[in-house]
């Protein structure tokens, strides 16, 4: 690594990534190209001779921006936000810069104690049970996604109960969610070795507005345990991914607790919105989880990937994830082995002190987070989240959220005032779920409408919103939450949206 070359081109390339924040609103939102646009841009094989950066940052300018579908755009509205910011990308900046692997303590001690601090400060902005912290046998953990924290709890909560019951029960445990549950808890399922026949994905409807109702949870469980089989984990979601449902986690913590199910509480978008009082109804009941995860990168300005992990009992993810391959290990085995054969003074002080000080992993004395996740290797990623707490504050953190919220809030009036449309779902955070109406209640064809609606919007490159299908309905989802949306943007988008829409509509009647 030369300093001085870093220097410039660092400098160079902020630039770089200043103008294009600059210019973002120049691009199509959604990528225009077609699948293979880049093999015909890009020689077959890599230079023998170094380049300059200026030549590689043309081919970016030329080749590479025009394959990027602009997430941090004003005019991004789909899926849920990856939200990026000067404080996120400093600290993922200074991450790179120091680039350790901090897989255990003592691998880079700064970073298991500023991840278990900076989570501990997390959980009490979202004023997460004391069970959650990192005093007791509770804690906090960074993993890449969501996803794979969900599949960290499973496979916790499969090897507890294993232990409970032995391991060749593995064919009846059951797993329960609802059918608004992520697609993570199905790949975790696949990837942990449960059946997925008894994988239950509880119906849900509009009379709930999609969230799990306590007694359909109650009515499988009962019918699982008369057929004799064993349930063992219930996933509750804070903000479902199509719609924002929120489940209800006290009634469905009870029944998991009554049952010995591990609970986990998935709040992977809406988790953010509940640092502010107002919200944190949402996640009352969070104190009947086992776990809990939100991912900060969604929609609380720290760049991906941050996914934040809480659990009550640290040493169900120890029991079933850690490992210690020789090559980790450390020299206390053999100085105890030293203890024994000399018995000396020396080496008993040098044995306590390899146990208290340097060889604290294996005296449990330290977290290793290596035994906390899949990877060996892990990022200093709570640099980051560090960063964006201090430079912002938990104040400007929450009227971000309301920001948006109140963004939202608008754009579902604008909607519920058009007859030509319909707001599908009740709006609770950012998303806002619509469609135009169906006339004479012919849902094929309003589904149908919708779907070129969605087509004609991202292809005009104004702006990109997704879409999802509840009870058949084929519905529009506008997620606001990309940290340059203005109301000035919501306000454009709403008029492209009403512009097509009468396009599409008129052509109907002609
Ligand atoms: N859970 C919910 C509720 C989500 O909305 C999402 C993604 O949007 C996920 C889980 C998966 O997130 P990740 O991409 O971090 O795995």
């Amino acid at each position: 690594m030369d300093s001085e070359q870093l220097r410039e081109y660092g400098h160079q390339m902020v630039d770089f990534i200043a103008d294009y924040y600059k210019t973002i609103e120049t691009f199509p939102v959604l990528s225009q190209v077609q699948p293979g646009y880049l093999h015909n841009l890009l020689p077959d094989s890599p230079p023998d001779q170094p380049e300059t950066l200026e030549q590689v940052l043309d081919d970016v300018k030329e080749k590479i921006l025009p394959g990027v579908t602009h997430w941090q755009s004003p005019s991004f509205f789909a899926y849920y936000p990856a939200n990026s910011s000067v404080a996120g990308f400093l600290g993922e900046m200074l991450s790179a810069g120091l680039n350790i692997i901090g897989f255990s303590w003592v691998s880079s001690p700064a970073a298991t104690e500023l991840e278990m601090i900076v989570l501990d400060w997390f959980a009490k902005l979202l004023n997460l049970p004391e069970q959650f912290l990192s005093k007791g046998n509770g804690g906090g953990v960074i993993q890449g996604t969501a996803s794979e924290a969900i599949l960290v709890v499973l496979i916790a909560a499969r090897d507890k109960v294993l232990r409970r019951v032995g391991k060749k029960a593995l064919e009846k445990l059951v797993v329960y969610s609802s059918d608004q549950t992520h697609s993570s808890l199905l790949k975790a399922c696949q990837i942990a070795g449960i059946h997925l026949e008894n994988c239950r994905m509880l119906k849900t409807d509009s009379s709930t507005n999609y969230a799990l109702r306590p007694e359909s949870l109650q009515e499988a469980v009962s019918g699982d345990l008369e057929a004799g089989l064993i349930p063992f984990f219930l996933c509750g979601t804070v903000g479902t991914t199509s719609s924002t449902a929120v489940d209800p986690l006290a009634a469905l913590g009870e029944i998991a607790k009554r049952n010995e199910m591990w609970f986990h509480v998935d709040a992977a978008y809406a988790g953010s919105a509940c640092i502010c009082p107002e919200y944190r109804q949402h996640i009352d009941g969070v104190e009947t989880a086992d776990s809990f995860n939100m991912n900060a990168h969604k929609w609380l300005l720290t760049n991906f990937d941050c996914s934040l992990l809480w659990v009550k009992d640290q040493y169900a993810l120890t029991e079933a994830l850690s490992t210690n391959p020789e090559f980790l290990k450390n020299k206390v085995l053999n100085l105890y082995f030293d203890f024994l054969k000399f018995k000396s003074y020396e080496s008993f002080y040098q044995l306590f002190c390899f146990v208290f000080f340097w060889q604290a992993s294996q005296a449990n004395l330290v977290v290793d987070y290596k035994d906390w996740q899949i990877p060996l290797g892990r990022r200093f990623r709570s640099l980051k989240l560090w960063m964006v707490l201090r430079l912002y504050g938990a104040e400007i953190l929450k009227n971000y959220i309301r920001n948006h919220i109140k963004l939202a809030k608008d754009f579902e009036q604008l909607v519920s005032q058009d007859p030509n449309f319909e707001v599908v779902t009740p709006r609770i955070f950012s998303l806002v779920c619509f469609r135009i109406a169906p006339v004479d209640n012919d849902e094929k064809t309003c589904n149908n409408l919708n779907r070129n609606l969605l087509e004609a919007l991202n292809s005009s490159g104004k702006l990109f919103i997704s879409h999802t299908i509840l009870s058949g309905k084929f519905v529009l989802r506008v997620a606001i939450g990309a940290p340059l949306t203005e109301e000035k943007h919501v306000m454009e988008a709403w008029k492209v949206i009403q512009e097509e829409a009468s396009n599409i509509l008129a052509s109907q009647v002609n």
